[in-house]
């Protein structure tokens, strides 16, 4: 259990353990996410608890054949047994449709017809231009009157974290104006409806956390716990890039990639495990998981992946 969780409840009435991994499909598996995925998967397991997988495969466009079954055959080489059926988000539209329609209906959504050129020569956040234009005339994104989203919040890695009230006050998008729905609705939907207790995922999430929680208290829903992972980087602020195969997990032994994912998360194998077989890598980081141990630091330079 983290240091600063004040509340404390018995074990016998705490809500079981949910925690998710959920990949988008835009290619193979890579190092920053190998990283969220055994973060998330030690830390469920570590709670004697339940980890889930979610294939989020809702923005089609960006979404490559065969790479949601790549994902799952690597997870499984690397140990990393799932509970339960993985949810597809594909699948899902007409629940994604109905929640829409219910904040809809409280008056939480408007129609917008802004595109991204006019949004960046506002400064790159939306300024709320639409927001009282009542549009009904499609194309229309949808935007979520985001009003009485918190600037604060408690994460489970970072601690006390301050979010940009301008990053909190934007009114985001619900659904686009292609007719796609937006990652920031489905996430709180699916981790609703799956009763995630704790989400443990890459730090570039850590400001949009406001946001989901936000949505979770207009739903009437309690959010989850939110923990945040460092990411590796090649270099300060370079993320590790597909394009030059840098975090390419075929290129190195599963061994290797696993052990450097453990590193990146203050849990580094002893060396006599360096290069043991994954599933003895795996049981030893789980008898000694802390999530207390995982640095502080939002990027990690990983220099032989650079
Ligand atoms: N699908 C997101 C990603 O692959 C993760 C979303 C989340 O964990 O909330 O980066």
């Amino acid at each position: 259990m983290p240091g600063f969780s004040t509340v404390q409840i018995p074990a016998d009435k705490r809500p079981p353990y949910i925690g998710r991994f959920a990949p988008s499909p835009s290619g193979p598996l890579h190092f920053g996410s190998l990283i969220a995925a055994v973060g998330s998967y030690l830390q469920a397991k570590s709670q004697h608890g339940r980890w889930l997988v979610r294939m989020e495969d809702i923005d089609t466009p960006r979404v490559q054949p065969h790479a949601a079954d790549a994902i799952l055959s690597t997870l499984e080489r690397f140990g990393l047994g799932w509970d339960g059926p993985v949810l597809w988000q594909s699948q899902r539209l007409e629940r994604y449709q109905q929640v829409l329609a219910e904040l809809t209906q409280q008056q939480l959504v408007y129609g917008c017809q802004c595109n991204r050129r006019q949004i960046q020569q506002a400064g790159g956040l939306y300024p709320g231009s639409c927001a009282a234009l009542q549009l009904s005339q499609p194309p229309l994104a949808w935007r979520l009157r985001s009003q009485g989203t918190s600037t604060q919040f408690t994460d489970l890695v970072f601690g006390q974290q301050q979010i940009d009230a301008a990053v909190a006050a934007e009114d985001y998008i619900l659904k686009r104006r292609d007719g796609l729905f937006a990652y920031q609705l489905v996430v709180v939907v699916d981790d609703w409806d799956q009763q995630i207790t704790e989400v443990i995922r890459g730090a570039d999430l850590l400001s949009m956390t406001p946001r989901q929680q936000r949505l979770f208290q207009l739903l009437g829903a309690t959010p989850p716990r939110y923990g945040h992972l460092p990411l590796a980087v090649s270099a300060p602020g370079h993320k590790l890039s597909k394009q030059n195969h840098a975090s390419d997990l075929s290129q190195w032994p599963l061994s290797h990639s696993l052990a450097r994912a453990l590193a990146v998360l203050g849990q580094p194998l002893p060396p006599t495990l360096i290069a043991a077989p994954v599933n003895e890598q795996l049981s030893y980081a789980l008898a000694h998981w802390r999530l207390a141990k995982v640095p502080q630091q939002l990027e990690i330079p990983c220099s032989d992946f650079a």
